[in-house]
């Protein structure tokens, strides 16, 4: 059972624009907690995981709630932006809606209209939802402090359960995912645990190519996988195995036993590498179905 304590005393800013917010950042560094929807980050102040001294509230920010999708460019996501607000968004074209199916993953719709996506990278937790398809999507963070910005693959973000790249006075801003090519679909599938919360067991996302619906030859694949590594993490070696072979229910099954095996669960380890291989079958086969319709 988690016991729930009285959150500490704190000092609350809500500044209106991102050079605000990055001076209190760079002012408070260590001492300070940024604030999205704060369903991670209230809960964990209950718990007097985190006690902060100062908390800096971004929804005030208006350049932070945007969502904009450019052909050839591709979609960009800022840091303010709900999963309720994604999931029904008209200005995600269909080639990115494994985004929305993992942000409908998280939690209730109460969840969803306050939390964020950029919420869900930071707290990086191993079993989060959106980092298996922002992997697959080979999405970009932007960093942003007092001493500039810097544009990061959130394959490189993550480094310890709970743990990423972020220095004390740096905030994520944007989510930049490149424009996808044509035949590209994606898919992101997860199977959750019989609890409370429906904490996630295993999370799978995938964005597949192929060359044309004769062939069917596999040009590009990317699968993410949650909950099964002390951070999400990419099956790299499933997707070697699939470059250049023409996809089929057989190469499928191959690739996702590839895949559990390189799956790195420390809990459950059979069953979540048992899940990996459903999922990521199912996954491919679903993303493949999407292309040819
Ligand atoms: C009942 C319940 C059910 C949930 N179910 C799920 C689920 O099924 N799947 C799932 O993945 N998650 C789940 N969550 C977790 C949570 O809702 C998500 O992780 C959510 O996306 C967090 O977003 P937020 O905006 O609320 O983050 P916040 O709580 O505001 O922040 C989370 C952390 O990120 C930091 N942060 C926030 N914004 C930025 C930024 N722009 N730059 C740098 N750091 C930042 C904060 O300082 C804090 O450390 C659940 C939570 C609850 C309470």
């Amino acid at each position: 059972m988690i016991r729930l304590k009285k959150i500490n005393n704190f000092e609350y800013f809500a500044p209106s624009t991102l050079s605000e917010a990055v001076s209190l950042l760079a002012q408070y560094k260590e001492r300070a907690k940024v604030f999205s929807g704060g369903t991670d980050l209230l809960v964990q102040m209950k718990q007097r995981k985190l006690t902060p001294e100062y908390v800096i509230d971004l929804k005030n920010i208006s350049e932070l709630n945007n969502i904009d999708y450019k052909e050839g460019e591709g979609l960009r996501i800022g840091a303010t932006v709900t999963h309720g607000i994604l999931s029904s968004s008209q200005l995600l074209p269909e080639k990115f809606s494994l985004l929305k199916e993992a942000s409908l993953a998280v939690g209730s719709v109460q969840t969803r209209n306050r939390g964020t996506i950029v919420g869900n990278i930071a707290t990086s937790s191993p079993s989060a939802d959106t980092p298996p398809a922002l992997l697959a999507l080979e999405a970009r963070l932007k960093l942003v402090s007092a001493a500039g910005e810097r544009l990061l693959p959130i394959q490189n973000f993550f480094t310890a359960p709970f743990k990423n790249i972020l220095q004390g006075a740096e905030l994520i801003t944007e989510i930049q995912i490149p424009d996808l090519p044509p035949n590209s679909r994606g898919v992101y599938l997860w199977h959750s645990k019989i609890t409370a919360e429906d904490e996630t067991l295993v999370g799978v996302g995938v964005v597949l190519t192929v060359n044309n619906m004769e062939e069917k030859i596999c040009t590009h694949i990317r699968i993410g996988l949650g909950s099964v590594a002390p951070t999400p993490m990419r099956a790299e070696k499933a997707e070697d195995f699939l470059k250049g072979k023409r996809v089929d229910a057989d190469i499928i099954k191959q690739a996702a036993e590839i895949a559990s095996h390189e799956s790195l669960p420390r809990s459950r380890a059979e069953y979540r590498k048992e899940m990996v291989k459903v999922h990521v079958r199912r996954a491919l086969t679903q993303a493949l179905k999407k292309i040819e319709e």
